[in-house]
């Protein structure tokens, strides 16, 4: 069998599973996974999942330095309401330092390239490092996010990285979430209710109106319809 039949396999059982079977699933294989947040209504729900069945995931979240205060405080509610701990990986300073000094601290807005280097260094080197020895890499994205997003499946190698990269809440849509929020009471950021239903950097995502995709609000002054970080999209297509 190759690994494109055991990641197709994967794809086909974990779809026959609730989210709480399919991270249990994840878990009891015995191999390093790890659970990537960003604090997000989605990621909530995982966390919460993964805290409530006490699974062993690995639960990290990138500390770019530049979150909404927002975020930061949420950060710790989930911790002390779930007992857990969120690893947090913060961008290297001398690499920063750098940035800083050929674009300037809030460079990114001046070109996509500025951008680019923006999100290498605060997200994508501490990702790296965070995913270093993953076997899987489980993310809360789902199909309903936008148009690159449609086709997410549960499962997808990712050959890059090394690893199997798990979206649990692939069908999952904004609605099933909402309503899994409420009947479980789990904590999510004050800014879903301003009109931000995803939420990245501070100085990179603003509310969107009504009727916009949900990821409009991220790097805004973009044209590019692939707005995304690389942090999900093939490495070397970063
Ligand atoms: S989202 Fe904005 S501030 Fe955050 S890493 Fe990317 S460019 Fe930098």
């Amino acid at each position: 069998m190759t690994n494109s039949d055991t990641v197709t396999e994967l794809d086909k059982t974990l779809g026959e599973l609730d989210l709480t079977g399919r991270l249990r699933l994840i878990a009891e294989t015995g191999q390093p996974a790890i659970f990537t947040t960003s604090l997000g209504i989605e990621d909530q729900v995982i966390t919460e999942a993964i805290a409530t069945a006490g699974l062993d995931i690995r639960i990290i979240t990138l500390d770019t330095g530049r979150l909404f205060p927002e975020t930061e405080a949420l950060i710790t509610e989930t911790e002390t309401r779930y007992n857990i701990r969120i690893e947090r990986f913060r961008p290297e300073t001398a690499a920063v330092d750098d940035y800083v000094k050929n674009y300037g601290r809030n460079g990114f807005y001046e070109s996509v390239e500025a951008r680019h280097a923006c999100c290498q260094v605060r997200k994508l080197e501490p990702l790296a490092r965070a995913l270093d020895g993953a076997a899987y890499w489980i993310t809360g994205l789902r199909r309903g996010q936008s148009g690159n997003r449609a086709t997410t499946p549960y499962a997808e190698a990712d050959a890059a990285r090394g690893l199997t990269k798990v979206n649990p809440l692939a069908d999952w849509s904004l609605e099933d979430i909402r309503a899994h929020v409420d009947r479980n009471a789990i904590p999510i950021n004050p800014l879903h209710a301003r009109g931000y239903p995803s939420i990245g950097c501070e100085p990179c995502t603003r509310a969107i109106k009504p009727g916009e995709p949900e990821r409009a609000g991220r790097w805004w002054w973009e044209n590019d319809a692939k707005r995304e970080c690389g942090l999900h999209v093939a490495k070397a297509a970063s």
